[in-house]
Parts: C-alpha cells; sequence; structure tokens
C-alpha cells in the first residue's frame, strides 16, 4: 500500500488544506470509513480482490507507450500512459472499483455519486452493478442534456440518474444535492466521491486508489527506457489522474511534475477553472483549499471547454504540492486544448479526452524547451469518443 505517503496527518490535513467541513450528521459515516479503509488496506484479501478486479474487469496494468510522431512535433520524447484504454474510458474506474469494494466491506448496499460529464457517473454505475450495489447519480439538468448518451449509458448498467434543476445546473450542484442525499441515508449509503476532493478521508483514499497508475508508469518507463523520466504532465481538475501519476515519484526531486489547469478563454477574462493563480484559500464541498471566489467569498462560475476540468475547487494535496514547490501547475486554453486533440489524433491514431488534451498542449507548448533527449511521461487519463460533439460543434464555429 501506500507507505511513502507522509501527509495528510490523522485529521486530514494536507498543510493548511483539506480537513472536515461536514455537518454533525456525516462525521460517524466519515469516521467509519476512515478507519474501514485503514482496516481494508492492511487485509491482504482486500488488496487481491482489488487488483483481481483492477485486472479483470478494468484491463490493468494500462501500457505505458512511446508517440513517436507526436514527439516529433513537441520537440521532446513523449511516452503515454494509456489510462483511455481502461474499461468506461478513463481512469475513474480505479477509484469507482475501490470504493465499491468498500462499500461491501462497510455492508452498505447502496451507493451514491455526483457527475458532471457523466464518466464518474458511468465509472461508478458500472462498479455498483459489477458488485451488485443499488446506485443512485445526480447530475445537473443542464449537464444531463449535455451529455445525454452518458445518461443512457447510466441507466442501461442499472442505475437511476436524477437531474438536479438548482443553481448552475452543473457539477456543483450535482455535489451539493449527493451531499444532501448521504446526510439523510448515511446508515444504508456510501458515498461514492469522483476526486481528490471533499472530506477527510476522500482526498486520500481516491489518490491512493490511483496511485497505481504511477507505480505502473515507473516500473515500465524504466523497463523500457531505463532510469526515471524528466518531467510528468496531467490534466488537473480536481487533481485525481495528476496526483495518481505524481505520488510514486514524489521522492524523486529531479522528476518535474507538471499538471496543467483549464484556461479556458485566458486567464485576463477570467473565463477559466484555473485556481492556482489566484490562490484563494476557502471551503467547497466539504474540505478547505484553493477555490474560485468573489470578493464576497461566492463560488464563481468556471468555464472550460473540458467539463471534467470545469470545477472551482482544487484538491486540496495539490495545493500543498504547489506551496511546497513540490509540483509546478500551468495552464492550457480551450484553444490549445483543442490544437492538442486534433494533434494526437493524426499523429498517433488515439482520440484523447479533451481534459486530457491540456496535458498534450503543455508539452506542444513547452517541449521544444525542454529538448530532444527530454523524456515525457504525459498521463492520457481519458478516451474522446465522448468529445466528438464538443470538437465538431466548436470548430464549426470556429472554421
Ligand atoms: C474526470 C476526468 C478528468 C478530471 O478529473 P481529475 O480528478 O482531475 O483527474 C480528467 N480526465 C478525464 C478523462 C476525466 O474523465
Amino acid at each position: 500500500m501506500s507507505g511513502s505517503a507522509a501527509w495528510p496527518d490523522a485529521t486530514g490535513h494536507f498543510g493548511p488544506y483539506g480537513g472536515r467541513f461536514v455537518p454533525e450528521t456525516l462525521v460517524h459515516a466519515l469516521d467509519q470509513l476512515t478507519s474501514e479503509y485503514a482496516r481494508a488496506r492492511s487485509d491482504p484479501a482486500f488488496e487481491q480482490e482489488l487488483a483481481a478486479t483492477l485486472r479483470d474487469f478494468a484491463g490493468r496494468p494500462t501500457p505505458l507507450q512511446l508517440a513517436p510522431r507526436f514527439s516529433e512535433q513537441a520537440g521532446c520524447r513523449v511516452f503515454l500512459k494509456r489510462e483511455d484504454l481502461l474499461h468506461t474510458g478513463a481512469h475513474k474506474i480505479n477509484n469507482t472499483v475501490g470504493q465499491c469494494l468498500l462499500a461491501c466491506r462497510m455492508g452498505k448496499p447502496r451507493v451514491i455519486a455526483e457527475t458532471g460529464a457523466g464518466q464518474h457517473g458511468v465509472a461508478t454505475a458500472a462498479a455498483a452493478a459489477r458488485f451488485g450495489l443499488e446506485c443512485t447519480v445526480y447530475m445537473g439538468c443542464e449537464d444531463a442534456r449535455r451529455q445525454h448518451l452518458n445518461v443512457e449509458r447510466m441507466k442501461l448498467l442499472g442505475a437511476e440518474v436524477r437531474e438536479v434543476d438548482a443553481g448552475s445546473r452543473t457539477l456543483k450542484d450535482a455535489i451539493n444535492e449527493a451531499l444532501r442525499d448521504w446526510v439523510t441515508r448515511v446508515r444504508d449509503t456510501h458515498y461514492v466521491l469522483g476526486s481528490v476532493l471533499g472530506p477527510h478521508p476522500f482526498p486520500m483514499m481516491v489518490r491512493d486508489f490511483h496511485r497505481v497508475i504511477g507505480e505502473e508508469a515507473r516500473t515500465q518507463f524504466a523497463a523500457q527506457a531505463g532510469g526515471l523520466p524528466d518531467v510528468l504532465v496531467a490534466c488537473v481538475g480536481g487533481g485525481s489522474n495528476a496526483i495518481g501519476l505524481f505520488h510514486a515519484f514524489l521522492g524523486d526531486a529531479r522528476v518535474r511534475k507538471v499538471g496543467v489547469e483549464a484556461g479556458g478563454l485566458g486567464l485576463a477574462s477570467g473565463k477559466h477553472a484555473a485556481r492556482i493563480p489566484e490562490h484563494s484559500v476557502g471551503v467547497l464541498h466539504g474540505t478547505r483549499t484553493l477555490v474560485l471566489q468573489d470578493d464576497h467569498g461566492m463560488i464563481r462560475e468556471t468555464h472550460s471547454i473540458s467539463a471534467g476540468l470545469d470545477y472551482p475547487a482544487l484538491g486540496p494535496e495539490h495545493a500543498w504540492l504547489a506551496d511546497q514547490g513540490l509540483a509546478e501547475y500551468s495552464i492550457a486554453t480551450d484553444q490549445e486544448a483543442l490544437d492538442a486533440f486534433q494533434a494526437l489524433s493524426r499523429l498517433e491514431g488515439i482520440l484523447p479526452a479533451l481534459e486530457t488534451a491540456h496535458a498534450l498542449a503543455w508539452v506542444l507548448r513547452e517541449g521544444g524547451k525542454l529538448g530532444r533527449d527530454a523524456r515525457v511521461v504525459v498521463n492520457l487519463s481519458g478516451r474522446g469518443d465522448k468529445d466528438v460533439n464538443e470538437v465538431l460543434r466548436v470548430l464549426g464555429k470556429t472554421g
């Protein structure tokens, strides 16, 4: 297990970030989850079932693949960690499988989840079906309209989809509703939170379930290329795929870790989801972290071409890594992501998710400065089939 993780502390803090900001009624459930999780991680039977499910159901290990033609264009050597090949199309299944197994251990027959674009909802519905759990997914009705296919996928997988008609009718509102549901049915329900966000122990637990990405990449890179990569790059919404890649390398200071946030229409436009540049600390959905808020502490509307990066709060561990200088953060705009989406598709025969395209965009922009011999591992967090309509719409508009 993740023995090298020195944080969070016992109360779930990453320095000044993290912790638990929840109604009294959830404290017991979070305590129970924390202790059951610790027990599970020291139980060989749990580790065995998790590993077997990740292998046979989800498709681990995922390949690490040199991308020769993309490398040529980027001006450095690019390796892709192919999380896009996992069942349901993204890294998210690593976490939902782990949490559904925990729900079974806790004797909870029902799981709930929030979803923005629908990817986490689909991954939760699939894992719930696999383990025979009842599943309810909350989704903003604006998101449900934009991602109709994912709504139907969840229903076919046996989940109930509850559309949320409040606020901006998107992810933030779906999380509010899921938390409300959990408060009322906490005895028989586990909340499968979808990123390294929310109250302790979620940021730690979700990170641990994704840590396998970096562990595999480390071994695969040593075997294929020798030694350690120079740079790791991943897109950052809440931050789960990035932390999953980074964590196994945190002890290696000479491996640069770059997280790429959604620059949207550019920082100056205000229409983006880049939390690091403003460095504004607040509390959202149970955790203290960097958030996009106005002068009165009201959460701001965010914008990104990719629904998975379009969220106002950053995972608390990323805020801590940034402050410590243990990872660095940058942005890619909608346009840069779109260009990178097309580049990878044409050069390597892989349609990346628009979220992932932000990480690829950073490599296209900065690769030349790294140099021809620099070895860069990009976390290819998901596949782009879900984004075809959006890409066509935007390309049609911009010519
Ligand atoms: C959900 C999603 C993300 C963003 O979530 P993180 O927690 O930041 O990883 C990134 N890429 C893909 C493909 C996703 O589905």
